[in-house]
């Protein structure tokens, strides 16, 4: 375990490309108020491992990944929710048997030659093996919604009276399929089907590689019936409205109550995730291959829930939203129940795998490979930025000119030690933490003279030079519609 695992940005495209490349976002081009294009020349684990034997599968409960996921020369076979899955649970896609070289979303289940039959809506610019097809039902509560960050509601409160309704069937749908089960209904329940089936179509010696992404403790979050048990307790549960644009434009300021309730209704979530991921060690177990296989579990961010006056994931250069776990199993369980406090980093999870599987490192890789026994020396500290996703351009005008001022600061970020210092990409505000005295960064020591903190204030100034160095591209428009109908 490692107890001290940064991401190198607080959102999920640049953190997952980094965990695709081993680059850094500056590197790999993948940043909010830059490009957000994934440049195809920078070689992905998947490729890397090809010529080690390894065939390669995605399953991702994220749409937004799809891009990455159907990258040339990639993922073997990959699937990846539509975008109402995150809410709509009650419909449910059945599990795929993936032939190989199948590079589908899920277009030949039931639910989607329905959906795609029926509605063909917010279709982005994608290839035709990409094109969203929501279903009719969740356009129109999307519609009904302000979910869509461009979609004004049609009527006032439409926002919570289509929220009673989701939650609402939802826990219908759980009492009547599961009734003695109180969690809520997982996110993409597809997806240790689908692996299983994919891995019983191959021999056990054929080597794999394989990339899940699960989305259960993303927001919105539903209800259950343990923590919200009973009618009393789900109308006040129906009144939080989770819409993080309500939040930043001010029509909506969580209690203290309602963020207790948020944090409650996470750490369920992630308890399903707990399980989830024993559900498919289960599933490695079965067909033979969990003694054999290196097994990493990690997070793209974290999430806030009023720590530093934020909400979920935004550009956030604090812990709450950089702070990540990461678990690593090596084959055989070699060096396990070991706890390392060592600053390690989502560049360091590429070049781990690449070396336990035997495959060369490109050149120049950032992070080190992590082994079972030791953390090897790194040459520069652990990076990393706080930047942000596109969606504020929707709605802009409707913000304060405080909330803007706020939305539009990105962040280098380098951590030495137990330190870590932070640099504002505009002002070139300076803030810097000791994590091991102050773990909730509340004192400011940017002013403090220590060699650490010189040290940090140095690599996060590079940082700061490298990002701006890499802006000035623009925003693939396909992905930016994609991340529209996720409500990004
Ligand atoms: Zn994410």
């Amino acid at each position: 375990m490692y107890a001290r695992a940064a991401t190198v940005a607080p959102w999920t495209l640049p953190a997952h490309a980094t965990l695709f490349t081993g680059r850094y976002p500056w590197e790999h081009g993948v940043m909010g108020d830059g490009q957000l294009r994934f440049d195809a020349s920078v070689p992905t684990v998947p490729a890397l491992l090809r010529p080690q034997g390894y065939t390669s599968l995605a399953l991702s409960a994220n749409g937004t990944l799809v891009p990455f996921l159907a990258q040339e020369g990639a993922f073997d076979a990959y699937r990846s929710a539509e975008w109402w899955e995150k809410t709509f649970r009650w419909l449910r896609p059945e599990e795929l048997d993936l032939s190989p070289r199948t590079r589908s979303r899920g277009g030949r289940s039931t639910m989607s030659l329905l959906v795609s039959a029926v509605a063909r809506r917010h279709s982005p610019r994608l290839p035709t093996d990409l094109i969203q097809t929501p279903h009719p039902t969740a356009t129109l509560f999307q519609r009904l919604s302000s979910g869509l960050p461009e979609v004004r509601p049609i009527v006032p409160g439409a926002d919570s009276i289509s929220w009673v309704a989701i939650d609402g069937l939802n826990r219908i749908a759980r009492g009547i399929g599961f009734p003695d089960d109180p969690r809520p209904l997982p996110a993409a329940p597809w997806i240790e089907g689908t692996l299983e089936a994919w891995l019983a179509r191959r021999p056990a010696d054929q080597p794999f590689h394989c990339f899940i992404n699960l989305l259960d403790a993303h927001e919105k979050y539903l209800s259950d019936g343990e923590v919200v048990p009973g009618l009393a307790a789900w109308l006040r549960f129906i009144r939080i409205s989770q819409n993080q644009r309500r939040w930043l434009q001010g029509e909506w300021s969580p209690s203290d109550e309602e963020f207790r309730l948020l944090r409650e209704l996470y750490e369920r979530t992630i308890r399903i995730l707990d399980r989830r991921l024993g559900a498919i060690m289960d599933v490695l177990r079965r067909t033979g291959r969990w003694e054999n296989t290196l097994f990493v579990v990690t997070s793209d961010h974290g999430q806030a829930f009023g720590e530093h006056g934020e909400l979920f994931h935004e550009r956030s250069p604090y812990q709450p939203l950089l702070h990540v776990p990461l678990w690593v199993r090596w084959p055989r369980g070699d060096g396990g129940g070991r706890t390392v406090r060592d600053a390690v980093s989502l560049v360091d999870v590429a070049p781990t795998m690449l070396a336990a599987a035997g495959a060369d490192l490109p050149p120049g890789l950032p992070g080190v490979a992590l082994d079972p026994y030791t953390t090897p020396p790194r040459s520069t500290p652990v990076l990393g930025m706080a930047d942000g996703f596109p969606c504020i351009l929707h709605y802009r005008h409707t913000l304060s000119a405080a909330v803007v001022e706020r939305l539009q600061h990105s962040y280098a970020v380098a951590y030495v030690g137990g330190v870590k210092a932070v640099v504002g990409l505009r002002g070139g505000e300076t803030q810097c933490f000791d994590l091991d005295s102050d773990p909730n960064e509340q004192h400011n020591l940017a002013g403090a003279v220590s060699p650490d903190i010189e040290a940090a204030f140095q690599a996060a100034r590079t940082v700061a030079h490298r990002i701006e160095a890499a802006r000035g591209g623009t925003v693939d428009p396909a992905l930016e519609e994609r991340l529209d109908s996720w409500g990004y």
